[in-house]
């Protein structure tokens, strides 16, 4: 294991992005290191994959000027993303609405979480923030997703679930991959009235690491060319190939340019459709060969920036 992929986040006031982004470019130049941070007046979101040397360097230059950060460390025989990206962001989380950070939900360890979750009554309601695509292939069982076209919607959603149930008597318990997207969504929650919000530290990622796979299903959704990480190695695919119906948890953009949708195929089905999503997209103009053991995919692009736009940023 020469490479470790780190995860982590900090939201605390940031006076001057630009400079910190010119500090970070500095820092990775003489290190071998890929990902994606972003830095923001809110605060900083990174994953990010280094040399293990180097890796340790960056958590200590980090923790040297961010105490409170908490590194989520995978080890990795290579780079899972492609490049360096340092750059800057308006919102860590797409929210598009302000966000009060002195009252988030209550940060819940791994293994408090997994007690709740043993110990949960119908008062207590599990919600995933994450988009479909994530909770398809895995999810802690129970869990609902919020039903939105994006992420941006989310207060609306807290005030309906206001109408629904009692935001005083109601326990809300909230997750996500690493543990940002519930910053910011606990805290429109509590300013929608709810009281009792919960959110996991460190997301999936953390409770992976320390509790393993107890009450999860499936494997855990990345953006990255891991694609999908399991909590541990008994890990069983909870969805199936679009084509076949086998069982499968692999994504693929569809190799259809124009049409690009993000699918689940089984290898034979790769190739038996070229890479595509449908037998028509099979046969439209713009189709990129397919190559047999390329990596699925090296662009995001197109899932980032749906990403972005349902606010789920990672
Ligand atoms: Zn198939
Ligand atoms: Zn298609």
């Amino acid at each position: 294991m020469e490479y470790k992929v780190l995860a982590y986040y900090y939201i605390g006031k940031l006076d001057d992005p630009q400079a910190e982004i010119k500090a970070h470019k500095k820092f990775f130049d003489s290190r071998d290191f890929k990902g994606r941070i972003y830095v923001s007046e809110q605060g900083i979101n990174g994953q990010a994959s280094g040399r293990a040397d180097h890796a340790d360097e960056y958590m200590a230059w980090m923790h040297s000027r961010y105490q409170e950060i908490t590194f989520k460390v995978h080890d990795s025989n290579e780079h899972p993303f492609a490049k360096m990206t340092v750059k800057y962001r308006k919102q860590l989380v797409a929210v598009d609405c302000d966000v009060d950070f002195s009252k988030v939900g209550e940060h819940v360890a791994p293994e408090v979480w997994k007690k709740m979750l043993e110990e949960r009554d119908e008062d207590t309601i599990l919600i995933d923030v994450r988009n479909d695509y994530e909770w398809k292939i895995g999810h802690f069982e129970g869990s609902e997703l919020p039903e939105l076209a994006t992420f941006r919607q989310f207060p609306e959603y807290a005030k309906k679930l206001k109408e629904a149930k009692d935001p005083k008597k109601t326990s809300v318990m909230m997750y996500c991959t690493g543990g940002i997207r519930c910053e910011f969504f606990s805290a429109i929650m509590l300013k929608e009235g709810f009281e009792k919000i919960y959110q996991l530290d460190g997301g999936v990622i953390n409770y992976g690491l320390k509790e393993g796979s107890d009450h999860w299903k499936g494997k855990l959704f990345v953006f990255d060319d891991r694609l999908a990480v399991p909590l541990d190695e008994n890990a069983k695919p909870i969805s199936t190939c679009s084509h076949c119906s086998c069982e499968n948890d692999v994504y693929y953009n569809c190799a259809n340019m124009d049409c690009n949708e993000l699918f689940l195929c089984c290898s034979s089905c790769l190739k038996q459709f070229k890479g595509c999503c449908c037998a028509e997209c099979v046969n439209a103009d713009r189709v990129r060969p397919y190559q047999e053991n390329s990596k699925p995919f090296r662009k995001w692009t197109h899932e980032e920036k749906l990403a972005w736009k349902n606010g789920t940023q990672l």
